[in-house]
C-alpha cells in the first residue's frame, strides 16, 4: 500500500489536524522558555531556544494547513523557518557555553544550506534533492555544534548537551533514507504530510527539542548551584576563600596520603583600626581589597589564600617548608610596605603588616596548626610589628626589618 494517502481523502485532513499537535505543543515550550530567558537575564540563551522552536512550529504548521498554497512557495518558507530553527537552537547552545567563532556554523552554513534548497525549488525542482539538502545539512550542522561543545565544555551537563545535539545531528540521517527510500515516484512535499515518516519526524523533532530544553535547564540549575557553593566559600570583598572556604582546602590538604611539606602564613595589618578610624570605614576596604590582590597573586595554583576575618589573611602553601613560607612571607611584607595607597581619599598612605609563619606537623589537626600560626603572629606584634616571625623547631626565628 502507499504511504501517500490522497489529498482528498477525509482520512487525510483527520491526519492533518493530528499532525498540527506537534506545533501546538511546541507553543507551550515557547512560552516557558521565553520566560525563563526573560526573566534571568544571565539565561537569555532560553530566548533564542524559544525563537527556534517558533521558527520550527511555524515552518511545521505551515506545511501541514499548506500555507501558502503554491507549492514552491511553500517549501522555500519551510526551508527558510526550518533553517532558522537549526540556526538559532545551535546559536542558544553556543551561547550557553560562550563559544565564539558561531557565525560559521550558524549563519554562513545555513545561508549556503538555504541557497542549494532554494535551487532545487526554483531552478531544478527536485523533491528528493531538497529532502536531503535540509536534513542532511541540519543533521551536519547539528553534529558539528556537538562535537564543538564537547571540545570545549568543563561541566558534564555541557557535556551531556553536546552528545544530545549529535544523537540530534546523528538521528537526521536514517530518518531521512528511510523516508526517501519510502516515497514514491510523483510524490510532493504535501503528501509526505500525511505519512508514518512525517509523525516520526515531528515526533523525534519535538523529542530532541525537548531534551534539549531539559538539558539546558538542569545546565542552568548547576550553574546556579555551583554560584550559590561557590559563594559560600568566597569572601564578598576580597575574592579571597572565606574561613569556611579555606579551612576546607586546607583539611583537604592536611588528609592528603603522601603530602608535601605544608606551611602556613596567617597575615595581619598594623594598626588597621586607624585607618577606618582616620579616613573611614570605605577606605579600609580598599585597603583589604587591594592587599587581598597582592596576595592572591603571591600564591600558585595549588596553594590557597583565604581572608580569615577582620583584617586577618592565611596563606597556605602545599610544597612549601618553613624556611620557603618565610620568605615569601617576608617578600610581601616588604611589598606592603612599599605599596602606596590612593583609593577613597588615602593620598599615598602606607600600611605594613605582620606575619606567623609555621610548618605543618604530622597527625596535628588544623586548629593546632593555626593556633601556632597566630602565636606566631602574637610574638611578631609584641616584637614591634611589621615583621614575618616563623617558628624553628619550637624556636621563634625572626626575620625582621632590621635584621636584614
Ligand atoms: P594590630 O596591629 O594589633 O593588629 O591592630 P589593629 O588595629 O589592626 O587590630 P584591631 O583588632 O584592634 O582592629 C581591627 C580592625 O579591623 C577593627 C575593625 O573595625 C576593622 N575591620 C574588621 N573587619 C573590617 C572590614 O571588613 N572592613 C573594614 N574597613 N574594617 C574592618
Ligand atoms: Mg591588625
Ligand atoms: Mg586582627
Amino acid at each position: 500500500m502507499s504511504l501517500f494517502l490522497s489529498t482528498s481523502s477525509p482520512i487525510m485532513n483527520e491526519v492533518r489536524l493530528l499532525n498540527l499537535t506537534s506545533p501546538l505543543i511546541a507553543l507551550l515550550f515557547i512560552a516557558a522558555y521565553a520566560f525563563i530567558g526573560t526573566r534571568w537575564k544571565n539565561l537569555h540563551y532560553f530566548l533564542w531556544l524559544a525563537a527556534s522552536i517558533f521558527f520550527y512550529a511555524l515552518g511545521s504548521a505551515l506545511q501541514i494547513l499548506r500555507l501558502p498554497l503554491d507549492t514552491g512557495l511553500n517549501s522555500a518558507a519551510a526551508c527558510l523557518l526550518y533553517a532558522l530553527a537549526a540556526s538559532f537552537l545551535t546559536f542558544a547552545c553556543f551561547l550557553r557555553l560562550q563559544i565564539r567563532h558561531r557565525h560559521l556554523l550558524t549563519a554562513v552554513f545555513p545561508a549556503l544550506m538555504v541557497s542549494a534548497a532554494f535551487y532545487f525549488i526554483y531552478v531544478d525542482r527536485n523533491l528528493q534533492a531538497r529532502i536531503y539538502i535540509m536534513n542532511f545539512g541540519i543533521g551536519i550542522q547539528f553534529l558539528l555544534a556537538g562535537l564543538r561543545i564537547r571540545s570545549v565544555a568543563r561541566k558534564t551537563i555541557d557535556r551531556v548537551l553536546g552528545w544530545v545535539l549529535i544523537c540530534f545531528g546523528a538521528e537526521h540521517f536514517p530518518r531521512t533514507l528511510f523516508t526517501i527510500g519510502h516515497m514514491s515516484k510523483g510524490s510532493t512535499l504535501s503528501m509526505l504530510v500525511e505519512t508514518p515518516f512525517w509523525a516520526w519526524l515531528n515526533l523525534s523533532v519535538l523529542f530532541f527539542l525537548v531534551l534539549l530544553g531539559i538539558t539546558l535547564i538542569s545546565a542552568a540549575a548547576s550553574d546556579i548551584i555551583d554560584d550559590l557553593r561557590q559563594r559560600s566559600v568566597t569572601d564578598p570583598l576580597t575574592g579571597l576563600m572565606n574561613r569556611r572556604g579555606f579551612e576546607e582546602f586546607a583539611r583537604s590538604q592536611i588528609a592528603l596520603p603522601n603530602r608535601l611539606p605544608l606551611s602556613l602564613i596567617l597575615c595581619d595589618i598594623d594598626n588597621f583600626k586607624s585607618i577606618n578610624d582616620s579616613f573611614g570605614h570605605g577606605s579600609g576596604d580598599a585597603v583589604l581589597a587591594r592587599i587581598a590582590t597582592l596576595l592572591r597573586r603571591s600564591i600558585r595554583e595549588s596553594d590557597a589564600a583565604g581572608r580569615f576575618g577582620g583584617e586577618e589573611f592565611l596563606l597556605l602553601f602545599t610544597n612549601l617548608d618553613r624556611t620557603e613560607a618565610h620568605s615569601v612571607a617576608e617578600r610581601l611584607r616588604q611589598e606592603i610596605e612599599r605599596t602606596q595607597f590612593h583609593e577613597s581619599g588615602l593620598y599615598g598612605r602606607t600600611v605594613t603588616a605582620s606575619f606567623g609563619i609555621v610548618e605543618y606537623v604530622p597527625g596535628e589537626g588544623l586548629d593546632s596548626f593555626i593556633r601556632r600560626a597566630d602565636a606566631m603572629l602574637y610574638s611578631a606584634k609584641r616584637g614591634g610589628r611589621n615583621r614575618a616571625l616563623a617558628e624553628e623547631s619550637g624556636v621563634e626565628h625572626a626575620l625582621s626589618p632590621d635584621v636584614l
